[in-house]
């Protein structure tokens, strides 16, 4: 049982972070967001253009309200997400 756990557990730690950047998700700067996964780094680059707009950055509007339209139109949005995953697991490991 607890060799099971060491194995998981070590796999876990294996689990490769990417690196893509604001930029790279649509948005206007360099920022680098990592995450195991695509998921990880979309959701990461959601809350860096809240944030970002919230602290009154007019350049990441446009990005924000894509996202925000994403969310919305998940089915229209599947094209960028797909393309985003993509590019994700295209990317060398971090
Ligand atoms: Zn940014």
């Amino acid at each position: 049982m607890n060799a099971l756990v060491n194995v998981i557990q070590q796999h876990h730690e294996e689990m490769p972070m990417r690196i893509m950047t604001c930029r790279q998700l649509g948005g206007p700067c360099d920022l680098r967001l990592s995450g195991e996964t695509a998921e990880d780094v979309i959701k990461a680059q959601d809350r860096h253009l809240r944030e970002a707009v919230g602290g009154g950055d007019p350049a990441h509007e446009p990005a924000h309200e894509e996202m925000k339209g994403r969310w919305r139109h998940p089915a229209r949005s599947m094209g960028w997400y797909r393309k985003t995953k993509k590019a994700f697991a295209d990317l060398p490991e971090a």
